[in-house]
């Protein structure tokens, strides 16, 4: 019986969920342009995904566990348990307007049309601030769309905020604050459940080592 992992294939994530792992013990065949690989001391195999794809995997048990951010997990409701925090791929998910725009409350954004990859979680942030907006789901390069007249506001991913300020734009608002978590599968058989725990117990090593 092996516990299978979905990672990131490759991005934000990729590194540090491997460097994780390593720092778990685990050593894994470097998978470079590869599906899967396996563990060599540990009953681990893992898959290399693209993180939209992760809690779905997860949902439908073809991965028993998943490293992917916060942020996919809350926007693709999907059926998985987040187990455990992990401390890297820190961002928030945040709206922004054009710098020259007067904003001065979440008001604002009345009647706004919003461009976004995250339509589910900023629906749900709009009805918790009793807000009416049109939402416009893009893919990427959501920071251009106030410049070509997409959309008044923005609402993506940031760290430092160098790429909202490249694009002349202003970050108003924090939705959702994320990080990497480890996401398990509501039904794992008790065998997998005894090997996600020894992995869950290094893990929690690792993070109070660190501090
Ligand atoms: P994929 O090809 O797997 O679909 P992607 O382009 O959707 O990759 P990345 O940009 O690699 O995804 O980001 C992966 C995750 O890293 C994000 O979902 C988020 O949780 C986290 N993250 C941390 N900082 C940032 C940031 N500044 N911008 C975007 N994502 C960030
Ligand atoms: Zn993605």
């Amino acid at each position: 019986m092996k516990l299978k992992i979905a990672i990131q294939k490759s991005g934000r994530l990729h590194d540090d969920s491997i460097k994780l792992l390593k720092e778990c013990g685990i050593d894994i065949n470097n998978g470079v342009n590869k599906l899967k690989t396996e563990a060599t001391n540990f009953p681990l195999e893992v898959f290399f995904l693209r993180d939209d794809d992760i809690p779905q995997y997860i949902e439908d048990g073809v991965a028993d566990i998943g490293i992917v951010g916060e942020n996919v997990v809350l926007e693709k409701q999907k059926q998985v348990n987040i187990v455990q925090k992990l401390g890297f791929g820190k961002c928030r998910l945040s709206m922004a307007v054009e710098k020259s725009v007067d904003y001065t409350s979440v008001k604002d954004l009345h009647n706004k049309r919003i461009a976004t990859s995250y339509p589910v979680i900023v629906e749900e942030f709009l009805q918790r601030n009793g807000i009416k907006a049109e939402i416009h789901e893009i893919s990427g390069s959501v920071e251009i769309a106030p410049g070509i007249g997409l959309a008044d506001a923005i609402c993506d991913l940031v760290s430092s905020g160098s790429t909202l300020f490249m694009n002349g734009l202003k970050e108003v608002e924090t939705v959702l604050k994320s990080e990497a978590v480890l996401a398990a599968c509501h039904n794992l058989k008790p065998e997998q459940q005894i090997l996600l725990d020894k992995l869950l117990f290094r893990i929690q090593a690792v993070k109070k080592a660190k501090n």
